[in-house]
């Protein structure tokens, strides 16, 4: 694999008018001028939010029935049981007809999740900011990238305390919030959304906060966590557990077996899954090395000094799903935003995407 194209950060350009940069600068200008008039229509309060009509089906667990490697040696299998689909939300739109400033559309069909008299319990909080505090696109574009898409949900709840209590839960954002209220809403204290991300702000005439010490800091924290992600060998992940739990209860349950054994075979699973610090990763090998064992019985991949595996033969066998996750070392890994998701975990790999629930 060769080395991924690191973008510069932090950079302002001025580009001439009648060029592709500069039409590409105008575009950043009216996008994050939108952004700025829903920030200052939520600070505002000037904003209502109506009940449509779609529902959300939510699944809690779902327990497999019948699954097994294919052919191909991938897991497959049915999708088994699903519990938990009693949780149904309706969808929210948020509209800004109050707000004059400016012609904003609604921002519609997301899940708003409003606890009865407007405030959100402390540890939503603290999950919503860690997710804004972990993700590249909120963390380098800041405040301004949190009012829209896929951080609308996490975004508006905060709103709400906000205007309940006066708290949004993070020191930093009521100390912008405020200042923001009593100035009177200048674009100069709100960071650039662009400036500290990606290909960085291109609009010659950018009235936001570029502040080159702090996207370096907030670039810094983003590729930290990153690195945390990596750091699982004293403890599988969520993923490589359930991938484990499934794997024994597959092997030792057959098709016919019925839903109290597998249910008193997952109680005992379990149990003996807590015993265990890492895995091959062969999915279908999946060795473990426990934690009363103090040396490790499997070894790194030489390549990317991250993925173990209990013998050569499960590497040259999982040689073309690894190879795909890219295997490359691991700051290489951390510096690609093309391999992370919005919310701060590795694409692609999730360590074993199976076709569970066809998902
Ligand atoms: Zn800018
Ligand atoms: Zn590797
Ligand atoms: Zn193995």
């Amino acid at each position: 694999m060769s080395a991924p194209k690191i973008r510069p950060r932090g950079i302002h350009q001025n580009p001439r008018p009648g060029t592709t940069d500069f039409e590409f600068g105008q575009k950043q200008a009216a996008q994050q001028l939108i952004y700025y008039h829903t920030l200052c229509a939520a600070l505002q309060k000037k904003f209502s939010v109506s009940v449509s009509k779609g529902f959300i089906r939510k699944s809690i667990l779902t327990i497999p029935l019948s699954a097994g490697p294919d052919a191909n040696g991938r897991l497959v299998g049915d999708p088994g049981i699903t519990l938990g689909v009693l949780a149904r939300r309706p969808l929210s739109d948020i509209n800004f007809s109050e707000y004059t400033d400016f012609a904003l559309e609604s921002i519609r069909k997301f899940k708003l999740e409003i606890r009865p008299g407007g405030l959100a319990p402390q540890e939503d909080l603290e999950i919503w900011h860690n997710i804004f505090k972990n993700n590249f696109e909120t963390r380098e574009g800041n405040v301004l990238s949190c009012t829209h898409g896929s951080f609308a949900r996490e975004f508006w709840p905060i709103i709400y305390n906000y205007h309940a209590c006066g708290d949004t839960g993070d020191a930093g954002w009521n100390k912008l919030f405020n200042r923001l209220k009593s100035e009177g809403y200048p674009k100069s204290i709100i960071p650039c959304r662009y400036f500290g991300a990606h290909a960085g702000c291109w609009d010659g005439k950018c009235p936001f906060l570029h502040d080159k010490k702090s996207a370096v800091a907030n670039r810094e924290a983003v590729l930290k966590a990153r690195r945390k992600t990596f750091d699982y060998k004293h403890k599988p992940t969520p993923q490589q557990s359930s991938a484990r739990i499934r794997l024994l209860l597959n092997r030792r349950t057959g098709p016919s077996a019925s839903f109290e054994e597998r249910e008193a075979l997952m109680t005992q699973i379990h149990k003996e899954v807590k015993g265990d610090r890492a895995y091959c990763a062969n999915p279908e090998c999946m060795n473990p090395w426990t934690k009363d064992q103090i040396t490790s019985p499997l070894k790194n991949c030489s390549r990317c000094k991250f993925v173990l595996y209990c013998s050569s033969q499960c590497q040259k066998k999982d040689w073309p799903r690894h190879k795909a996750e890219p295997c490359a070392p691991i700051e290489v890994l951390v510096e690609n935003d093309d391999l992370w998701s919005p919310i701060g975990t590795r694409k692609g790999t999730e360590f074993f995407k199976t076709n569970w629930g066809g998902a």
